[in-house]
């Protein structure tokens, strides 16, 4: 029978937490080292892409991690406008979320400045995290400014030991901040370049932008299973109203025209001017039947009443327009490919409008995926 020393248990206990306290300390002044590299790096970012690229992908690599997300409160789709500029990722493109309403995020933020790290449970963090991280741990960053949250940035790992407890809270609020202050750099310098993408006589996006923000939209309808229809509108024998009132009035005629249209589009769609007389539209989750109902609104509210135009005269503007609508695969990627295939489904059926006698909807019978 041995007799137990009653101090050997109490040894072992302290030298363990002993070994514990020093492996966090070493990893604790790792993370000091890489956090004020990257930190460095993020505010260095000249715009919102190469911002977004840095924390998705930077982070993930300068850490270790298995994903990084981005989430952005953005009521206004300002982010988003400001953003479909840029010809992002598609690292970035799946990698940042941006949502309407701070509510569905909140309960995930116990406080707006304090990161939250704990086990990953995907019913909890799925708004975050995409389930591909299946299990591991994960530290929810909050972007403090003003006294708010202004979007959250997820590091997922599949190691369950990773983020636990309190370990490297104070580094990764830290991080937080600094993210959101070179957010908010950032938006301010995209906001100064913001009018090298819209269209000087309508005020309408133009055309670089709208490439750009399709292939955004098209990585999201993949990720949330939704459809986006394009709308292409052309104004029929626009030359005429050229050639008899002058080339001032054919521009009141396409100002009236984005104005009408403007009119009838909800605020999360992309309306664009694609060039000359042609106009093209982006609805962000609408199915080929409420596309092809907004075209015939459109279509309508120009079509009906003339349009006054310099020197007094009224013009009646027609319209032909084409509907197509895209429902993304899972796993699709190609979004540049997809865009280009939208929008020449979208020009066929405007195509077929001219060819049928103009003043007119068609709609492309083929869903894009
Ligand atoms: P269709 O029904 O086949 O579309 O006939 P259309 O006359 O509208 O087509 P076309 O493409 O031949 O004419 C478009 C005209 O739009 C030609 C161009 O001079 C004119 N245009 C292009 N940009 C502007 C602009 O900014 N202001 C004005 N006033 N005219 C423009
Ligand atoms: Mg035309």
């Amino acid at each position: 029978m041995s007799v137990r020393d009653p101090y050997s248990g109490t040894e072992q206990e302290l030298r363990e937490r002993l070994r514990a306290l020093t492996d966090e300390v070493q990893r604790n002044e790792l993370l000091l080292k890489k956090t004020q590299e990257r930190e460095v790096e993020l505010l260095r970012a000249h715009s919102l892409g190469e911002l977004f690229h840095r924390v998705v992908s930077g982070l993930r690599d300068a850490y270790g991690l298995d994903l990084v997300t981005l989430s952005l409160f953005d009521p206004q789709h300002e982010l988003r406008h400001l953003s479909g500029t840029e010809n992002l990722s598609s690292a970035v493109i799946e990698e940042v979320r941006f949502v309407d309403a701070v509510s569905p995020l909140a309960p995930l933020l116990a406080q707006f400045d304090r990161p939250w790290l704990g086990p990953y449970n995907p019913a909890d963090h799925d708004l975050l995290v995409p389930p591909t991280l299946k299990s591991g741990s994960v530290a929810l960053i909050p972007l403090p400014r003003d006294n708010r949250a202004i979007g959250v940035v997820a590091f997922g790992s599949r190691d369950t030991q990773r983020f636990t407890g309190d370990l490297a809270a104070d580094f990764l609020a830290h991080l937080g901040k600094v993210v959101a202050i070179s957010l908010e750099n950032a938006v301010n310098r995209a906001r100064l370049v913001r009018s090298g993408v819209t269209d000087f006589l309508t005020g309408w996006h133009n055309r670089r932008y709208f490439h750009n923000r399709l292939r955004e939209e098209l990585a999201r309808a993949e990720r949330t299973e939704k459809a986006l229809s394009c709308l292409m509108i052309d104004i029929d024998h626009f030359k005429e109203i050229n050639d008899r009132f002058g080339h001032l009035a054919g521009d009141e005629a396409l100002k009236e025209v984005a104005r009408r249209a403007e009119g009838e589009i909800r605020a999360g769609d992309t309306g664009a001017r694609f060039g000359g007389d042609e106009f093209a539209i982006l609805l962000a989750g609408a199915e080929a039947t409420n596309a092809l109902k907004l075209a015939e609104r459109i279509h309508h509210a120009v079509g009906t009443t003339p349009i006054r135009v310099h020197g007094g005269a009224h013009v009646t503007v027609t319209l032909s327009l084409g509907v197509a609508t895209a429902k993304p695969q899972p796993r699709s990627h190609d979004y540049k490919a997809l865009a280009e295939r939208l929008i020449a489904e979208a020009d066929a059926a405007l195509y077929r409008a001219k060819s049928a006698g103009r003043n007119r909807v068609e709609i492309s019978t083929h869903v894009i995926g």
